[in-house]
């Protein structure tokens, strides 16, 4: 964790001193999507509670704004640590799987920092924030739909078309590399729920429809430059899936040497997710989490994923059920309540046995 937050004050203070020359410090505004901050109020931010005010509150504030924690009619934010902050932190803590603290710790902050989906975080239901008993939200099975349960409404078994904006590219990385990375992506959720993918070459009629856009691009939701947000894309039966042009994708971290390469296999696994109607989940190894660090991959469904799209979709037909049965009992590792039981059976055989060859 310290590492991380290292990593990320060095990129942010990069970042700021990069991009502030004199004549632009007067107009500089980060964007909503990308908290700054200093090693120097870390320590403060830790120790803020309710009533305190702390320069740089507002940035957070208006990134809980951002992903859907906090509303705010006129946009505009103070520098107090109240009531309302420390409630759209205790409902953040709790979607992105942290401890409940409904404080600004160094966890939460890390997880600010960390690169994102920049879509919202749909899951509004209320947490339980006792601030006696500090507690981690458990669950194993947290998938979440986007308001109203959109999923694309063809009969099954349904085939969506997809393509490549050919306007809308990035010439990084090959467009074979592109198109396998996607492959991949789509092929993971073909395998689990009865609706294959097929690529056509025109986005205009396709179904899905992908490209890479940089800053302002139409859609009211901008990106804002390298890490922050990484994509975004829209419920069903929207199908747009957007990835931020400005990026360092990469589809081998071998071949793409840099700190803030971001595998592009992975954000494409997790946009599809949206695409099909899954939210954000809390559950870390998913790949609907909303965030991924550079140079890391989570692109394997997680049984948390599988659930949640079977249950919009069902399942497909040559769906290994093995892996469901596999993930059930790995997520019962930790629960004593089976061992006693396999220990009498195993007694019981035993002394059956035994009985069986006394009486021989
Ligand atoms: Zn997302
Ligand atoms: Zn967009």
């Amino acid at each position: 964790m310290f590492l991380s937050l290292t990593y990320s004050f060095t990129f942010f203070f990069t970042l700021i001193l990069t991009s502030s020359s004199p004549s632009h410090i007067a107009t500089f505004t980060p964007p909503a999507t990308k908290i700054s901050i200093t090693s120097h109020n870390i320590q403060s931010l830790n120790k803020a509670d309710k009533g305190t005010k702390i320069a740089g509150i507002s940035q957070f504030k208006r990134y809980l704004h951002r992903f859907g924690y906090l509303q705010n009619n006129n946009n505009s934010f103070n520098d107090e640590f109240d009531v309302v902050l420390e409630s759209a932190l205790v409902r953040y803590q709790g979607n992105l799987g942290l401890q409940v603290t409904g404080k600004l710790d160094s966890d939460t902050v890390a997880q600010m920092i960390t690169p994102r989906c920049g879509d919202p975080d749909t899951n509004t239901r209320h947490q339980n924030h006792d601030q006696n008993h500090v507690h981690k939200v458990h669950s194993s099975k947290n998938f979440v739909f986007f308001p109203g349960k959109p999923r694309w409404s063809r009969s099954m078994p349904m085939t969506l078309t997809y393509a490549f904006s050919r306007e809308n590219m990035i010439h990084s990385l090959s467009m074979k590399d592109i198109r396998e990375a996607f492959r991949k992506a789509f092929l993971r959720w073909a395998s689990v729920i009865p609706v294959s993918f097929v690529e056509v070459s025109d986005s205009e009629v396709s179904d899905l429809k992908i490209g890479f856009y940089k800053g302002e691009h139409g859609d009211g939701e901008p990106f804002d430059g390298v890490l922050g947000v990484l994509a975004h894309s829209f419920s069903p039966e929207i199908g747009r899936l957007h990835l931020d042009a400005a990026e360092t994708w990469a589809v081998d971290f071998e071949a793409t040497v840099s700190e803030v390469a971001v595998d592009l296999e992975s954000v494409a696994t997790h946009e599809i997710g949206h695409l099909l109607g899954l939210s954000h989940s809390s559950v870390k190894d998913a790949v609907m989490y909303p965030s991924l660090r550079p140079q890391d991959k989570r692109a394997n469904l997680n049984i948390d994923d599988i659930k949640g799209v079977q249950s919009l979709y069902g399942s497909n037909p040559n769906f290994r059920s093995e892996w469901s049965l596999e993930s059930d009992m790995s997520a019962n590792k930790g629960s004593n309540f089976l061992k006693p039981f396999r220990l009498a059976s195993s007694l019981i055989i035993i002394i059956s046995l035994m009985h069986s060859l006394c009486t021989l």
